[in-house]
């Protein structure tokens, strides 16, 4: 059996809502490879979640909204107080107003486009430049995206703008970093049930339709996002690879037409 040993490496992951979310899937492998995590979530209404997941692992946990830059100075005086150093950033937080995924594209309202562009993108900057000076070769960075990034997925709106806003970030943020050694990419998962996606007007729809029409003809699993976020950080398993968005979607981002079944 392959198995990584990472016991002395840390990392802080963003955007733990509950045991649903991807950002929780990617800390399981990482816990399991002996990484010392911290987590900072939102507001104080999701604390007590994250206690009872963390339970037994003295895990630090700190608020942050990414709206705040206080916020995020306070995170990483935190981090670098606790552990003197980062080895990995798990990125896994976005947000757009509910009205944006019911509303066409064209009726985005200013005050819209910047709150899902200012939470969903530049909080991978703003991330990215705290953590960055704790870092040292062979850490990593590592944000989940999705292919509205690419393509015109319906009801994704602003959130699809946000998303490859993200994606770019992705590249110019590994540009700066590489030649300090660390790596940055994104994990574009396909449509999982977290609260996040929940609430994105039309998503069971969308999550049938990925499951039937997928090259492997079913939806990803939450560990399988969590596997390859693993892969992505860990600088054995991935040094070669910056600047990426790899795909955990089941082959749906390859396809290029949709057909009919045909009749049996
Ligand atoms: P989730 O609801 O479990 O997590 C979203 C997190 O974003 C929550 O913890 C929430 O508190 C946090 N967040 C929102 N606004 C914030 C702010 N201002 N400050 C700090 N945190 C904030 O949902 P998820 O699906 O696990 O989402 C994680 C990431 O995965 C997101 O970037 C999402 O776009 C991406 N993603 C999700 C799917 C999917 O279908 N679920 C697919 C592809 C990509």
């Amino acid at each position: 059996m392959y198995t990584i040993d990472l016991t002395g490496k840390t990392g802080l992951v963003m955007g733990v809502a509950n045991q649903r979310s991807l950002a929780w899937a990617i800390a399981q492998p990482l816990t399991q490879a002996g990484v010392k995590l911290a987590y900072s979530y939102q507001g104080e209404r999701l604390r007590p979640t994250l206690e009872q997941l963390t339970e037994g692992q003295d895990a630090l946990l700190v608020p942050c909204d990414v709206t705040d830059d206080g916020d995020l100075d306070a995170l990483f005086a935190a981090v670098g107080e606790r552990f003197g150093r980062l080895d990995y950033l798990v990125h896994a937080l976005a947000f757009a107003p509910a009205v944006t995924f019911e509303e066409p594209f064209i009726e985005t309202a200013r005050d819209h486009w910047r709150l899902a562009l200012d939470v969903s993108a530049y909080s991978l900057v703003a991330t990215a430049k705290r953590a960055a000076p704790l870092m040292s070769a062979g850490a990593g960075i590592l944000t989940l995206s999705y292919l509205a990034a690419e393509r015109v997925v319906p009801h994704y709106n602003v959130m699809g703008v946000a998303k490859a806003a993200l994606e770019a970030s992705v590249r110019y943020l590994a540009f700066d970093l590489g030649p300090r050694g660390i790596r940055v990419n994104a994990l574009s998962a396909g449509p999982a049930r977290t609260v996040a996606a929940r609430s994105i007007a039309g998503f069971g729809d969308m999550y049938g339709a990925t499951g039937r029409q997928s090259m492997l003809h079913r939806n990803i699993e939450n560990e399988e996002v969590g596997s390859f976020g693993f892969a992505l950080l860990a600088d054995s398993l991935s040094g070669g690879i910056t600047g990426e968005t790899v795909y955990v979607d089941a082959g749906f981002h390859a396809i290029g037409m949709f057909l009919p079944p045909r009749p049996a």
